[in-house]
C-alpha cells in the first residue's frame, strides 16, 4: 500500500477528517480547483477507508471506469491524492473539533493543534455490533460484524470460523458472502427478519450461486455456546416458531450508524435520533466553517456514491472559500412528521441569498425504520410541494426531490409526511 505520511501543519485552507473515498475525493478535487493547502487527517496507518479491507470487486466504475477490488481501488485513490499534492497525515486522529476551525489531534509526534479555514468531516460509519442489538446468550468466540470479518480475513489473514450464519440481507451482507467465499468459509444460512431480501435485485442471485440458503421472516433470538458459538436459536417472525441452526460463528451485518462521536462532543448541531450532523443541501453544518460528506451523513451508500459526494462537497467548500456561499443564508429546517422515517438528509435548506448561486443536492435522502408502502410528501403551510409513492425496505435509499428554492417563503415551515397505504 502506498503511503506518504507527513506531520500536520499548524494552519491550512481545508482540513479533511477521514481518508476514505469521500475524504480523498474531496481533497483531490479541492487541489484541482486551486486550493493551496489541503490536509487529510487519517487515524489508520494507511488511507483508503473501508475499501482497504473489502478484498472483492466491484469498486471504481464511476471514478476510474474500471472494476477493481477494494484494496486496489483504495491504492488508486491514494495515488491520485498524492499526485495532486495533498498533505496526507496518517496515524493522526482528530480527538476534538472546536469553533473557529480548530482541531485537536493525536499524532505519532504527540498532541497537535491545527487551525483550518474550512473543515470537511468524512469519518464514515460502523455497523451495530452484537451488544447493541440486545441478542441474548453467552459471549462465545466467533461473533463479528462484516467489517471486523473483512479486516480479519484480508488484513490479518485469519479465519475466525468455518460455517457461520450471516444476519442481514442488505448490500454489505453480500460483501460478507464474498469475503467468506474468498476465505473458503461456508455460511450455513443468511437470515432476514422481513419477507424480502433488502439488497436490490442483482445481488439477490448471489446466495443461490454460492449455495447459501436464505431464511426470510427469521430473527435471531439467542446465541448458543460457551467458549465458541455452537448454534443460534432463531424464530419465525410470522408463526413465532423457534428452531436451532447449528453454526460456529455469526456475522452481524448492517444497521449502520454514523461515526459521529466527534460531533456529539462538539459545538455542531446533531440530529438527536441518529447522531448525524445536521447539514444543508451543500453539506454545510450548523457552523458554516464545517462541512460533512460521505457515508457519515447517510449510512450507508456505495464507495462510488461517497466518492461522488466528496467531489460535490469540494465544489461547495470552494464556493464557500470564494465567498459564493453566503455565511448567513436563511435556513429552513425540514421537520419529519412520521414515526416510520428513520432519518432524512439534508435536514436544512439554505435559501438563496445575495450570494448563493451554487446548486446543491437535488434530493432529500431518507431511510425508513420498517418495510413501508405509501405516499411520501413534503409540505409547507401553502400546500404540497413534492410527492411520490414508495415501496421500500429499511436500509434502502429513498429519494424525494428538493423543491425549487426560489419558490419557498423564508417563513415557511417545511414538513415531510408519510401516509401508509
Ligand atoms: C463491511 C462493508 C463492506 C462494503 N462493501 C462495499 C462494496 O463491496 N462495494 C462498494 O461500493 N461499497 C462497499 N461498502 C461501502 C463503502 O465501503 C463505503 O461507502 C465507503 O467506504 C464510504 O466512504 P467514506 O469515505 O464515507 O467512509 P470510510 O470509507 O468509512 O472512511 C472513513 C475514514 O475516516 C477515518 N476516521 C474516522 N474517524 C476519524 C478520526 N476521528 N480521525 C481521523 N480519521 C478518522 C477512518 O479511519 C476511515 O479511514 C462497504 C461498507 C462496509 C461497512
Amino acid at each position: 500500500m502506498i503511503s506518504r505520511c507527513e506531520p500536520p501543519p499548524r494552519r491550512c485552507d481545508v482540513a479533511i477528517i477521514g481518508g476514505g473515498p469521500a475524504g480523498l475525493a474531496a481533497a483531490t478535487e479541492l487541489k484541482n480547483l486551486g486550493i493551496a493547502s489541503v490536509v487529510v487527517l487519517e487515524r489508520e496507518p494507511q488511507a483508503g477507508g473501508i475499501p482497504r479491507h473489502c478484498g472483492h470487486p466491484p469498486f471504481g466504475m464511476r471514478e476510474f471506469k474500471r472494476i477493481y477490488t477494494g484494496p486496489h481501488y483504495a491504492r488508486r485513490l491514494v495515488e491520485r491524492t498524492l499526485n495532486a499534492a495533498v498533505t496526507l497525515c496518517l496515524d493522526t486522529s482528530v480527538v476534538s473539533i472546536e469553533a473557529g476551525g480548530v482541531l485537536q489531534l493525536t499524532t505519532p509526534m504527540g498532541l497537535h493543534e491545527l487551525r483550518a479555514t474550512r473543515v470537511i468531516i468524512c469519518t464514515g460509519i460502523r455497523e451495530t455490533p452484537r451488544a447493541a442489538r440486545l441478542v441474548s446468550g453467552q459471549r462465545p468466540l466467533g461473533i463479528t460484524t462484516t467489517g471486523a470479518l473483512q479486516s480479519m480475513v484480508y488484513l490479518q489473514h485469519k479465519i475466525p470460523f468455518e460455517k457461520p450464519v450471516i444476519v442481514g440481507s442488505e448490500l454489505v451482507s453480500f460483501s460478507a458472502l464474498l469475503t467468506c467465499k474468498h476465505a473458503k468459509i461456508r455460511p450455513v444460512a443468511m437470515l432476514e427478519q422481513y419477507s424480502r431480501i433488502t439488497a436490490r435485485w442483482g445481488s439477490q442471485l448471489l446466495p443461490g450461486m454460492l449455495g447459501v440458503p436464505v431464511h426470510l421472516n427469521t430473527r435471531v433470538v439467542e446465541i448458543l455456546g460457551q467458549q465458541r458459538v455452537s448454534g443460534v436459536k432463531v424464530c419465525d417472525t410470522k408463526t413465532g416458531k423457534a428452531r436451532v441452526l447449528e453454526c460456529d460463528g455469526l456475522v452481524f451485518s448492517g444497521q449502520f450508524i454514523a461515526e459521529s462521536s466527534l460531533m456529539r462532543s462538539s459545538h455542531l448541531q446533531t440530529d438527536p435520533q441518529t447522531g448525524n450532523p445536521v447539514i444543508d443541501q451543500y453539506g454545510r453544518c450548523s457552523d458554516p466553517e464545517f462541512f460533512a460528506t460521505g457515508n457519515m451523513t447517510h449510512p450507508v451508500e456505495t464507495a462510488g456514491a461517497c466518492w461522488s459526494d466528496g467531489v460535490q462537497t469540494a465544489h461547495h467548500v470552494y464556493a464557500s472559500l470564494s465567498g459564493l456561499l453566503g455565511r448567513q443564508d436563511q435556513r429552513l429546517k425540514i421537520n419529519v412528521a412520521s414515526p416510520h422515517i428513520k432519518y432524512i438528509v439534508p435536514q436544512m435548506l439554505s435559501l438563496p441569498g445575495n450570494h448563493t448561486a451554487q446548486a446543491g443536492m437535488k434530493n432529500i435522502s431518507l431511510r425508513f425504520k420498517n418495510p413501508s408502502h405509501g405516499r411520501l410528501s413534503m409540505r409547507s403551510h401553502s400546500g404540497e410541494l413534492v410527492t411520490k409513492f414508495i415501496h421500500t425496505l429499511p436500509e434502502r435509499r429513498v429519494k424525494l426531490s428538493i423543491p425549487e428554492l426560489l419558490t419557498l417563503d423564508p417563513s415557511a415551515s417545511l414538513e415531510i409526511q408519510f401516509r401508509e397505504k
